[in-house]
């Protein structure tokens, strides 16, 4: 297979800089959560550390003949309420801190949604765009032999997440159920429809993200028609948010991606964007539009700015100069503890990750019950019950942050480690 051209991944600012660690980061949340909770000291200190990250590697021969040590990790943060749950991403940047911060989200995400289901997150360090389609198969199948033993339908069930997708979870699939002598599908969900998949889960993070973002506009009595909307990362969910905003009357002033960024003041015109986009690998170059980067996108002047990327985006250097007056967090961990802080002093209302982007994992669950069950719903009814438990954590966030006067993210910790630390109490598990 021929060689591809090297692709050059543009990196945030504090990449260089060093001085950005997620699980840092993700401990700091979860710490100012406990402090309001009170939690027991054993409670505590089961919450702040995963329960085991396993670290692999991963000889594969590439086509061209020669091998590569590839390194990989699965972290299961909490396996509390359910099964570990989580995606696994495929990227340059992966680190075994990333995974833990990822891992430690997914718990909180599922808890927010009152899920059955702990926290878990896995990676491979390696560059997926400049990887042949036959070496990601090696890869992904060499990754699930090396992790088989913690993953399964009641331990641990992956999902996609960057860079990884239906294909990807097609070949976990494979090499699970040839390690256990048949195929089972609820190993992995973000499957492909037609091997057991569910309808509505490929756009299901940017549908939830509408939901909730619907929500939020009723209760800050803040119509979405004719706001303007920024999107950091056109990637899986920032395109199906863009979809869903666009048809709800909003005009999207800019997006970017790895390669670049467009904007366009009179709002892009999406149908063509997404057209570009298939035809060039990239919304750079589309027409009509100036180039933007993603600190221009974080600086512009705009209503909503959805950091759909990954994490750590939006930190101290660049909080002071966002304009919108919410930033919905469709990425994971996508604004820094300092961000946070600057944001609130500026009152801008800021929609938590782990309780805005958890449409994935909620159509996840549904995929997961599906194939337990081998019967399967309809699209309308995937939508149907998604909506609906969107709205319930919504509500259930907006309960505790009215409560306890904190911000939506405090609630959003407070409500989720609170129901993880009551299963933990109930079950007595102190040693
Ligand atoms: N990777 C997605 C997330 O970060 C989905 C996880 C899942 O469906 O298990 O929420």
């Amino acid at each position: 297979m021929a060689q591809r051209a090297k692709i050059q991944y543009i990196r945030p600012a504090f990449r260089d800089l060093r001085d950005y660690d997620p699980f840092m980061e993700a401990s700091h949340q979860f710490e100012k959560a406990a402090g309001c909770l009170d939690l027991e000291p054993w409670i505590y200190q089961r919450l702040k550390y995963p329960e085991r990250e396993l670290i692999v590697h991963l000889p594969i021969t590439l086509d061209d003949g020669s091998a590569e040590t590839f390194t990989g990790f699965r972290v299961q943060h909490s396996t509390v309420r359910g099964p570990a749950k989580g995606g696994i991403r495929f990227s340059p940047d992966a680190s075994l801190s990333e995974a833990k911060a990822l891992a430690s989200w997914m718990s909180w995400k599922c808890a927010v949604l009152d899920l059955p289901f702990g926290g878990a997150k896995g990676a491979v360090i390696c560059d997926p765009l400049n990887m042949s389609e036959a070496e990601l198969k090696k890869l992904t199948k060499a990754y699930t032999f090396a992790i088989r033993d913690i993953i399964g339908p009641y331990k641990d069930i992956p999902a996609p997440d960057m860079f990884t997708n239906e294909q990807t979870m097609a070949w976990i699939a494979e090499a699970y159920g040839q390690g256990i002598g048949y195929l089972e599908p609820a190993v992995v969900t973000g499957k492909p429809v037609h091997m057991g998949g569910s309808l509505g889960r490929a756009g299901a993070t940017g549908t939830g993200l509408y939901y909730i973002l619907r929500e939020v506009s009723k209760y800050i009595r803040y119509p979405l028609e004719g706001k303007r909307v920024a999107i950091l990362g056109y990637g899986k969910v920032g395109a199906s948010i863009a979809r869903l905003v666009d048809k709800a009357g909003c005009r999207i002033v800019a997006v970017t991606d790895i390669f670049g960024g467009v904007c366009c003041e009179n709002g892009l015109d999406i149908a063509a964007l997404d057209k570009h986009l298939e035809e060039n690998g990239s919304v750079v170059g589309f027409r009509n539009t100036s180039p933007i980067d993603n600190e221009g996108l974080i600086a512009l002047p705009c209503d909503i700015l959805i950091p759909a990327a990954m994490e750590g985006q939006i930190h101290k250097d660049n909080a002071d100069y966002v304009k919108a007056d919410i930033v919905l967090e469709g990425a994971n961990g996508p604004t820094t503890s300092e961000a946070d802080a600057i944001l609130a002093e500026k009152n801008t209302l800021v929609v938590p990750d782990i309780l805005a982007n958890a449409g994935g994992v909620m159509v996840s669950y549904l995929e997961w019950v599906q194939n337990l069950q081998r019967y399967f719903l309809t699209e309308e009814e995937v939508l149907e019950r998604t909506e609906k438990k969107m709205k319930q954590g919504f509500q259930d966030v907006v309960r505790t942050m009215e409560e306890n006067k904190v911000s939506m993210r405090e609630a959003a910790y407070i409500l989720s480690v609170g129901r993880v630390a009551q299963t933990l109490r109930s079950l007595g598990r102190e040693y």
